[in-house]
């Protein structure tokens, strides 16, 4: 039987209302929702759905389940694998769960939220924030991600040096599975040994399995105060030596350790030309740090500041900025999230967001840098990232006098170079972005034929009918 557009778009329409099913066939223009952050993917969509709570997006999965259309979870489509956005063929539906943003209970007592998949995670710190709380999931697009995006890509951020990755903050969930049942877990227990754990599967798993529309996600005491250092050295041997100096100080104070090359502070520079410079001399790594804690400022900066004396006196570092007040610090940070959107203006870059134990990073660089300059002269690495949870952003723009498009067409032999060093040392060829479509062949070679045979079977246990945004992870 041949499928019928015009009748799946009127079901959809009389399930979740009209107004809520986007399509070319109405004439709605749907690239901001098939195109994906970075420019990367592009696809074409039979339909954008925005349900508007849980009972609406069972209808909608249900209806693609009885229709056999393939479904893409959609949040903020901020992700940078391309796992939110559809395939070129105008048969896969968008499930933009946008309209899904209501904060449904803060408990205070338990230091937990209830929130809704479609709540942007900048919503969610504020919320926590009113009630005198810390919700400490944060990353540079917190002003547009969703909660739900986060949790099906198990997000990272700059604050996971103290309080974990999304997995660690989230304690329950509610998921729609992919025939439109309802799986309730969504509880705000710390302790609860019965079983398997049946969240885990869905956190991380990029919209493979079900669609998330609700999470309690753990909250925590508001820090009173906050201050923010900037250290420049000369290696990364250096930072890995301050990282543990600071870490033995300060304990739970220390809450992150951002790694950034010059080359990334330059490209800063260039297309954010406002931004100051921080230290007098130019050094070839820096690291931007943060302190945070219940008590005054005063007793925190003088923690920070005698900490960071001993490691000038120990060599763990060159030169050292305190920020002196919360505007000063703040500037600080914004030149690390700027890496990224200069990044993205500078075009042409080859991407590569990677995790290993922190005692292997420096050889790593080394072993990296090397062959990068013998297989690929004049290309140019810009080196940022999480270094206070391994993860490195491992990024290689094109030599200055390459055609950026001719760059990403070496994109596989690249990967294959960097991700073989990775490999060899036990690390991740995907820290915190995910596999979504632009890692999922890469992952077939990278993780264990066991590990894979695992993931396919969970994956046909609960999507029998591989309609849960099919092509992204697994191939
Ligand atoms: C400037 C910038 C900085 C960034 N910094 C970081 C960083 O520091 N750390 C980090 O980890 N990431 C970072 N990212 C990547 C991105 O923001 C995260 O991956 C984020 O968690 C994605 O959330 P989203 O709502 O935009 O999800 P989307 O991009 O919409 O979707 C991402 C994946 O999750 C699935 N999905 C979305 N919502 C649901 C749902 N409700 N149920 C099931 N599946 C769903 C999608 O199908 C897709 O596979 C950054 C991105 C940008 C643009």
């Amino acid at each position: 039987m041949t499928f019928d557009s015009k009748a799946w778009l009127a079901e959809a329409g009389a399930l979740i209302g009209d107004a809520h099913v986007l399509a070319e066939e109405h004439g709605d223009d749907l690239t901001s929702y098939t195109q994906d952050w970075g420019g990367k993917f592009q696809g074409r969509a039979l339909a954008v759905v925005r349900p508007g709570n849980t009972t609406e997006v069972q209808a909608i999965v249900k209806l693609a389940a009885r229709t056999k259309v393939a479904l893409v979870p959609q949040g903020g489509n901020t992700g940078l694998c391309g796992g939110s956005t559809p395939d070129d063929g105008s048969r896969q539906v968008v499930l933009q769960l946008g309209r899904l943003n209501r904060v449904r209970e803060i408990d205070t007592e338990n230091n937990t939220a209830t929130v809704e998949a479609g709540c942007i995670l900048q919503a969610v710190q504020e919320q926590a924030a009113s009630v005198d709380r810390l919700f400490p999931l944060s990353l540079g697009a917190e002003g547009s991600c969703q909660i739900g995006g986060n949790i099906a890509t198990n997000a990272g951020g700059v604050q996971v040096l103290r309080y974990g990755n999304t997995r660690d903050l989230v304690l329950g969930l509610e998921v729609v599975l992919p025939n439109g049942e309802l799986l309730d877990v969504l509880r705000g227990l710390r302790k609860d040994n019965t079983g398997y754990d049946l969240k885990q599967l869905f956190i991380g798993s990029e919209g493979t399995l079900g669609i998330i529309t609700a999470a309690t996600v753990k909250l925590y005491p508001a820090p009173r105060s906050k201050v923010v250092a900037f250290a420049g050295m000369k290696s990364i041997a250096q930072a890995v030596c301050l990282l543990a100096a600071m870490r033995h100080q300060l304990g739970e104070r220390f809450t992150a350790f951002e790694l950034l090359s010059a080359p990334a502070v330059d490209l800063v520079h260039c297309y954010f030309p406002d931004t100051p410079a921080l230290l007098e001399a130019n050094w070839p790594w820096y690291v931007l740090m943060e302190a945070a804690d219940g008590g005054s400022d005063e007793a925190l900066r003088e923690a920070m500041q005698d900490a960071l004396m001993s490691c000038l006196e120990n060599g763990a570092l060159e030169d050292v900025l305190l920020a002196s007040n919360l505007a000063q610090g703040n500037a600080l940070w914004m030149l690390r999230e700027n890496i990224t959107h200069a990044q993205k203006m500078d075009g042409g870059n080859i991407k590569h967001d990677i995790s290993l134990p922190i005692s292997a990073i420096p050889a790593f660089v080394d072993n990296a840098l090397l062959m990068l300059d013998n297989a690929f002269p004049g290309a140019r690495p810009i080196v940022y990232g999480h270094l206070g949870d391994g993860n490195l952003h491992f990024n290689i723009a094109a030599a200055a006098d390459v055609d950026p498009g001719h760059w990403q067409l070496r994109t596989g032999e690249v990967n294959k170079a960097i991700y073989d060093i990775v490999s060899a040392r036990r690390g991740s060829i995907s820290a915190e972005h995910g596999i979504g479509q632009l890692k999922r062949h890469e992952l077939a070679h990278y993780k264990t034929a066991m590990e894979l045979d695992i993931m396919h079977r969970i994956k046909a246990a609960l999507d029998p009918q591989g309609l849960m945004n099919p092509g992204k992870v697994l191939q």
